[in-house]
């Protein structure tokens, strides 16, 4: 039995409205989180404080979905990782896929993101992997170790720190790798995540896989030896998928 608590974290992508907001929150209190699972909502920017408001009293916990580097300045429309724990937030997902893809962020700029979420008492959820045509050309190890070593800082500890493992071709399109490819590639991750921080950091550092989980294949995701939770998109946006998938993780 892992000693690591499993998070279940839900990115809600640019998805919500204020009623949204407050009512996936008030599903999600009202249904039975699991004792011993961490739940975290992560909302677009506009709604991280209701977010807040409304998981106040309970266990959920809420993030955001990407922070600037620097803590002020000229960066207009950009939002600080100090600006997300003055809203009363507590994580933020850095380097998902489509920031990489829609917003040309690269591994320099998800480690700095993840300096920042430090700086600000943060828990960084650094994502890393593999597109199609990778995985296809046999680099998923390669691809994935190398996210790994770009966009995660020195100063990761397994408190500061989560990974999340996203199959490019996983995220929103139903199809996931077979379980024994999850764990080939999260055994590889702590493998990586020992030689540089030794076995107390890595042997602590959760380890979520997201792509296309969902309530109907969590269980047998969640149940992999190196897999501590799931990131999840779409089966997030409803408080029945999103508890399902939290009480397979129990
Ligand atoms: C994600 O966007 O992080 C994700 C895993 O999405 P989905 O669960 O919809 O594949």
């Amino acid at each position: 039995m892992s000693a690591r608590t499993p998070l279940i974290a839900g990115n809600w992508k640019m998805n919500g409205s204020r009623k949204m907001t407050t009512s996936l929150i008030g599903g999600i209190k009202a249904g039975s989180v699991p004792s011993g699972v961490e739940m975290l909502v992560c909302p677009p920017f506009p709604y991280v404080a209701l977010a807040v408001e409304a998981c106040a009293g309970g266990s959920v916990k809420v993030g955001a979905q990407t922070c600037h580097a620097n803590a002020s300045g000229a960066h207009t429309g950009d939002i600080a990782a100090e600006m997300i724990a003055d809203l009363g937030a507590t994580y933020v997902i850095v380097g998902h896929s489509e920031r990489r893809a829609d917003h040309g962020e690269g591994d320099a700029e998800v480690r700095a993101q993840a300096e920042a979420a430090y700086r600000a008492g943060l828990t960084a959820i650094v994502c890393v992997g593999e597109t199609e045509a990778e995985r296809d050309a046999g680099k998923t190890i390669d691809v994935v170790s190398g996210q790994l070593a770009g966009s995660v800082p020195e100063g990761a500890t397994a408190a500061n720190t989560v990974i999340a493992y996203e199959p490019v071709w996983a995220i929103g399109t139903g199809r996931t790798p077979t379980e024994d490819d999850v764990q080939e590639v999260h055994a590889a991750m702590r493998a990586d995540l020992e030689s540089r921080f030794g076995a107390d950091v890595a042997g602590g550092m959760r380890l979520l896989y997201g792509g296309s989980m969902k309530p109907s294949n969590a269980e047998g995701l969640l149940a992999l030896a190196d897999v501590d939770g799931g990131l999840i998109g779409g089966a997030s946006l409803k408080a029945e998928d999103f508890l399902a998938i939290a009480q397979a993780a129990g």
